[in-house]
């Protein structure tokens, strides 16, 4: 990679086992020592009610602005950034689950600069669930768009940030999507200091 090839990635986390905040606190110090990567923003802290599979616990959801390295392209550069966050996945002990169950921790890439990416992966870059280890890799992440969970910590960092397809801003996409999920869908709960989470009273 080139001196000046670095790119904008925003990677969403979420959590909804044991210590949910505290895991996704070591998630964000772990995500910002990868090689060659380095971290520039943490959204707030949210509590998040379930989609999907309901009977669970809520789930804590942020997002994090990186700066990572562009690779020889971008779907090379994507790769690379997905297989390093599918090893931290499975440091944090996550197990194969029912789609959208529960899970230790979840990191899944946003946004990467303003590439529009579609692609198969390297064995190592896929789920641990059998089920979903052919998905190809698509960036922007394709449900990202209709779900608060990611608008809002989204929002929180990037607000007119366009990524591409959406043909609106995250800040918009975030107020329609409160309207049809309703503002207690996703409640701020804390901001970052630096190295943790502070409580919002
Ligand atoms: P979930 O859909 O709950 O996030 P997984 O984290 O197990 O489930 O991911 C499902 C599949 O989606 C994995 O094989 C992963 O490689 C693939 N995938 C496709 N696009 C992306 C993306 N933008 N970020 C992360 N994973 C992605
Ligand atoms: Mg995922």
């Amino acid at each position: 990679m080139g001196i000046a090839g670095r790119v904008r990635a925003y990677v969403g986390l979420g959590a909804n086992l044991g210590d949910a905040a505290d895991t996704l606190a070591a998630a964000v110090h772990a995500v910002g020592a990868l090689p060659g990567i380095r971290l520039r923003g943490v959204s707030r802290l949210y509590a998040t009610t379930p989609v999907g599979v309901l009977d669970q616990p809520d789930f804590r959801n942020a997002v994090v602005a990186l700066d990572v390295p562009a690779g020889p392209d971008p779907a090379t550069g994507a790769t690379d950034l997905l297989v390093a966050l599918k090893e931290l996945e499975r440091a944090f002990g996550r197990q194969a689950r029912q789609r959208w169950g529960p899970r230790e921790v979840d990191l899944d890439i946003l946004v990467f600069g303003r590439n529009a990416i579609a692609t198969s992966r390297p064995p190592q870059g896929q789920s641990s669930d059998p089920a979903k280890a052919s998905l190809p890799l698509v960036v922007p992440h394709r449900d990202a768009r209709h779900r608060l969970f990611v608008l809002a910590p989204l929002s929180d960092l990037a607000p007119r940030l366009v990524p591409p397809f959406w043909g609106e801003t995250v800040a918009a996409a975030a107020d329609r999507q409160r309207g049809i999920e309703g503002v207690d869908a996703v409640r701020p709960i804390a901001v970052w200091d630096g190295e943790g989470w502070l409580p919002l009273s």
